[in-house]
């Protein structure tokens, strides 16, 4: 008693709740337990996952349910319409009536019916896995949420049944609610609904662009401007084809912004005149956007590359630099 006492008051450090919670599992099940019974029981702490299956149960089971008057719902409660009437037996009976519905289920589908929360589902390497997570800098990159907060697991942006590649690219952190809203039934940003990366039309000249590419990744390309402002004035642009910036996804962002941190590494060893940028998109013809593809001027800048440099992009309005 001494011992366990001292350890859980003053020794166990804790870095989660894992210990206490093992702890307890093993202290209420006799000293003994297998990894299985631990994890689930760490399991029902996980709000996270239960959150998860709390969406499920309203939205899903609990509507069909209580379309078929099985169920009635009172606020978070649901109640089995006509309990009162059934005797013990009768309850025991639909118990493993229920029962052999979910054995008879799981018999015929197998394990597929959990594939799509499975963690290993895509297997992704270590190694890439970590590159992902610390390029993401631990956050999902839809909603941002923190690593410590809910788990993260690594996506294919295009699913591999799209073609996708196996590559760091075609990789994004997101959490697992993030991930489980998009499934892998499709191309899309779930929060965007509609967006096919695969999308060209066929009459811009961005989408049919065919020369020299500087950097490329999965959902976003760089290339030189054929007017440029000054010498190295990049254009950076989404693959699928989408008016201005507004119409970006945020995996698009994200691919673009990648770009342009390795263009500006790039372009500064390659060119030591350069030091500073202007960055910006223009969007519709009133503010001067004259190609309806969205694009990122990367502009370099260079002492002295004009009288006074003061206000950058302030002058987009003659005059107004200054203020
Ligand atoms: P916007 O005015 O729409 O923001 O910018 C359009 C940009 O596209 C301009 O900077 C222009 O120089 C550039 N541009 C227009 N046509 C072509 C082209 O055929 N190839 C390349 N590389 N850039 C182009
Ligand atoms: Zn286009």
């Amino acid at each position: 008693m001494e011992r366990l006492k001292t350890f859980i008051e003053q020794k166990m450090s804790m870095s989660h709740i894992y210990q206490p919670v093992m702890i307890k599992v093993l202290l209420k099940n006799g000293g003994i337990a297998n990894k299985n019974l631990i994890a689930k029981n760490i399991l029902s702490y996980d709000f996270s996952q239960v959150e998860y299956y709390e969406g499920i149960t309203n939205n899903m089971v609990g509507r069909v349910l209580r379309k078929n008057e099985v169920v009635l719902k009172h606020k978070n409660v649901f109640e089995l319409k006509d309990y009162s009437s059934l005797g013990n037996k009768e309850i025991s009976e639909l118990i493993t009536l229920c029962d052999q519905k979910i054995e008879n289920y799981i018999a015929k589908r197998g394990t597929k019916i959990w594939e799509h929360r499975r963690r290993n589902r895509k297997p992704v390497k270590g190694s890439i896995r970590y590159l992902v997570l610390k390029r993401a800098d631990g956050r999902c990159e839809l909603c941002g949420i923190s690593k410590d907060e809910k788990a993260l697991e690594v996506d294919h942006i295009t699913p591999k049944n799209k073609n996708g590649k196996d590559i760091i690219d075609n990789y994004q952190a997101l959490c697992y609610t993030c991930n489980s809203n998009k499934r892998d039934t499709d191309d899309t940003d779930f929060r965007n609904l509609g967006v096919k990366y695969d999308l060209r039309e066929t009459n811009c000249i961005f989408c049919n662009y065919k020369r020299e590419t500087i950097l490329e990744n999965e959902l976003a390309i760089a290339f030189y401007d054929k007017y440029p402002v000054t010498l190295k004035h990049i254009l950076i642009i989404p693959k699928r084809h989408c008016e201005n910036y507004f119409s970006l996804s945020q995996p698009e962002i994200n691919a673009i912004n990648r770009l342009t941190h390795e263009l500006k590494s790039k372009l500064i060893t390659e060119d030591k005149t350069i030091t500073g940028f202007n960055i910006g998109f223009n969007v519709g013809e009133d503010a001067g956007q004259t190609v309806f593809h969205c694009h990122m001027h990367l502009i370099p800048r260079r002492k002295s590359d004009v009288t006074n440099p003061k206000g950058g992009i302030r002058n987009i309005i003659p005059n107004k630099g200054k203020y």
